[in-house]
């Protein structure tokens, strides 16, 4: 019979070694890393990094400390993500606190931060100088013909095998940095859930004022927090808000705006792995037949913006659809779509 971690507390004394074999075993079943899950969920509750419990001793771990480990197993077998369990998860080198209230943090959207830090630095904002990850070109101007799509990791029109992000970190472009660092902006995340895109603009980009808005309470709970952790009270204001519906902004000045948003663009009939649909907030993630219900909305509100630049994450399915719209609202701008590390187009830009 299956039995439940809970159920199995054993009344003998633990040391660390047994418990962490305890967990890799239970975790076996449920996880494709269970040694991973095993030595991060240990070690949460233990307070040991990885390394500490790797070359751990053989103290003795408390009745306690053994419930708390058991009872995140116990979660952990009904596949909860492995961030809500810590209650944190690192984006872009940066550790932000999550909970079921907000989207995790996804690796692919690293990319669409690198665009806008790649895209402030080039015109003028000052900054940390290096971009994490690297990427593989620097912005190009290239008039498109209707229908045409400028593709980033290839420089060019024609998207070829090269996958983006293939070079190694020591062959990033060098950031073409205008010379006065005068630029200033406003960037407004839409649907900024944890604010992990804000936060790590701003740990990246000096001199810029940003904005996070969320329709959900819960989740600006989640993003104040995480703005706190950061010292970034003064930098980011957050607002409750329907995506840019009747938005504000006769108190910020006449700066130049951005707009980044990763709202939900998964389709509504979509089958998402069971951990996602089981525990992510629903609302940060379907968005209608096609995805697109949110895009939708948001493109004409933020055209009345006249942002210069709008960026956002998107399906690789979807970016057809989103040229064709596009076109109607923002004729002169032009379009730039960026693949992810796995070489999937993954976030759409706009450029005045
Ligand atoms: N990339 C996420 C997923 O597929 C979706 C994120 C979103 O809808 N913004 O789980």
């Amino acid at each position: 019979m299956f039995l439940l971690c809970s159920e199995i507390i054993t009344p003998f004394k633990l040391n660390l070694k047994e418990i962490l074999k305890i967990a890799k075993k239970k975790l076996q079943g449920v996880s494709q890393t269970p040694f991973l899950d095993a030595e991060i969920l240990v070690g949460h509750i233990l307070k040991l990094s990885r390394t500490e419990l790797v070359v751990g001793d053989d103290s003795e771990v408390t009745e306690k400390q053994k419930k708390d480990i058991l009872n995140l197993i116990g979660r952990r077998l009904k596949n909860e993500p492995i961030a809500y369990l810590t209650n944190q998860k690192s984006f872009y080198g940066l550790d932000f606190y999550v909970n079921e209230n907000v989207l995790i943090p996804r690796p692919e959207t690293d990319i669409l931060v690198e665009e806008v830090v790649r895209f402030c630095m080039e015109a003028g904002a000052s900054g940390v100088g290096v971009l994490p990850s690297g990427s593989l070109v620097t912005s190009k101007k290239v008039p498109l013909e209707k229908g045409e799509v400028f593709c980033k990791d290839t420089g060019g029109l024609k998207p070829q095998a090269l996958p983006f992000n293939s070079l190694n970190s020591n062959q990033k472009t060098p950031l073409r940095k205008a010379q006065d660092n005068t630029f200033k902006c406003l960037i407004i995340d839409v649907g900024t859930g944890s604010g992990c895109i804000p936060i790590s603009l701003a740990m990246n980009l000096k001199n810029l004022n940003f904005m996070g808005i969320d329709l959900s309470e819960k989740a600006l709970e989640v993003a104040k927090k995480n703005i706190e952790a950061f010292g970034l009270k003064d930098k980011i204001e957050l607002r409750k808000g329907d995506l840019l519906e009747g938005l504000d902004l006769s108190l910020q000045g006449n700066e130049e705006i951005i707009i980044t948003a990763n709202l939900p663009y998964v389709e509504d009939s979509a089958e998402l792995e069971i951990g996602v649909k089981d525990y992510e907030p629903h609302l940060a993630l379907f968005s209608g037949e096609d995805g697109l219900n949110h895009y939708r909305k948001l493109l004409p509100q933020a055209e009345k913006m006249k942002p210069i630049a709008i960026f956002l994450e998107i399906d690789p399915r979807q970016v057809e659809i989103l040229q064709e719209i596009s076109q109607g609202l923002f004729p002169e701008y032009e379009v730039e779509v960026v693949k992810d590390l796995t070489g999937k187009e993954r976030v759409f830009v706009l450029l005045k």
